[in-house]
Formats: C-alpha cells, structure tokens, sequence
C-alpha cells in the first residue's frame, strides 16, 4: 500500500539530508522519483542540505498542481515510483490535498520533509493539513540543539539580533530584507524559547552580570564559547 509520510522536526533536524539519503535509497533500487522544493536557502528549483549536497528539484508555487504534475508525467509513460517533497510546510492545503489524492488513486509513495511550527510556534498551514491527513507523522530522531545543550524543539526568529515574535510568517532566513534587516534563525529548547534567550542574548547576560533578565530564577549555563 502506497503511503503519505509526514517528516517533521525543527529546523536543523537534518530533515532535506534525510529527504536527499531517500531519494539515493531509491534510485540505487532503480527506482523513479519526482523531488519537490519551495523556497529553499541555496535558491529555486534546488533541494540542498546544511551538509553541503544538493539535488535538481521543481519548485512548488501556490499554483501548482500536484495531481497534475504527476498526471502529466504518466501520460507521457514517463514512471513514476515515489514523491519527495521537501519544505512542505510552505504548500497549500489544497496541495497537501493532491498529494493525499496521489497516494490513494495512483498507488504513489508521498513522503513530505518539513518543519512543524514557525517562529510563533504555530503550526505552518501545510504541516496542518499533514498531520490531519498523512497515514504517518514521523517526529526525526537528530535532536538540533539548544545553545544550553538541551534538546531544541522550537524555532526562533532573530531579527537584526534581537528575537522577535510576531511578524509574516514566511520570511526566509539568512537574507538582508528591504530594508536592510538581517533576518536569521534558531533553534532553542521551550525554555529559552518562552524567555526569548537567544544565543546572542545569552551572551550578552554572561558579560554583564548586573543585567541579568532572569534574577534568581533558575540560572542557565552560559553558553560554550567556540
Ligand atoms: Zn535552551
């Protein structure tokens, strides 16, 4: 039976390298396969991973139509054998939906990468839908770290340095906006995350004891320094 999988984590999970092994794994079993992106750090129509590989992918905008995609490429007797589908926490419901409409009608394995919650820690409106409708959720097991060592499970939007949380909900990482904010990421445990303790704010406390933000709150270890 043909499956939608759903493989989520935080950022830095190692979820596109895990997405890039898949695809390997299948080819070296002679096995075809679509791969999928949207908005990808290293730029359009590539899947790459913070490990340095990449790979050809389609990019997916708002408008495209999976079934379509994947209708099209049969009626040219072009096989099809599996999805990958990276970034899936940008596409629409309607795109989870085809992709849903993939696996039940065409026997195709979808298997989706994606992160779960965006900087607010609310769940990304394609992450929605995959966990109302993927026949499996598999949470990956490379724990990203907190800067205190603790296992991160949220993703913090830093902006000029300083941890904001509100704002659009998709702006990608690593880019100078219009105007000339640098927008970046992390990933924290729940708990500096709900004291909006960056790695850069942490730092700060350790040189100026005096400042402390939290007193004599249970006291976090200064980050380590290298
Ligand atoms: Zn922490």
């Amino acid at each position: 039976m043909a499956e939608l999988v759903f493989f989520s984590g935080t950022m830095d999970c190692g979820k596109s390298t895990l997405a890039l092994q898949m695809d390997h794994n299948h080819r070296a079993r002679s096995r075809v396969g679509l791969i999928f992106t949207k908005l990808d750090r290293m730029g359009e129509s590539v899947l790459s991973s913070r490990l340095g590989l990449s790979t050809q992918a389609h990019e997916v905008g708002d408008d495209l139509d999976f079934w379509d995609v994947v209708v099209e490429h049969l009626t040219h007797a072009q096989r099809v054998d599996y999805l990958i589908c990276d970034e899936a926490q940008f596409y629409t419901a309607a795109q989870i939906e085809q992709l849903a409409r993939i696996v039940d009608e065409l026997g195709i394995d979808v298997n989706c990468f994606g992160i779960t919650a965006d900087f607010r820690t609310e769940l990304f409106p394609g992450s929605k839908r995959l966990f109302e409708l993927a026949d499996r959720v598999q949470v990956l097991q490379v724990a990203a770290l907190c800067w205190c060592g603790d296992r991160a499970t949220h993703n913090a939007r830093i902006i000029d340095g300083v941890m904001v949380v509100e704002g659009e909900q998709v702006v990608v990482g690593d880019t100078a906006t219009a105007s000339d904010t640098l927008v970046e990421y992390e990933v924290l445990c729940r708990r500096h995350y709900m004291r909006r303790m960056s790695s850069h704010a942490a730092r700060l406390a350790s040189t100026t004891p005096d400042v402390l933000p939290f007193d004599d709150l249970d006291v976090c270890p200064v980050p380590p320094r290298g």
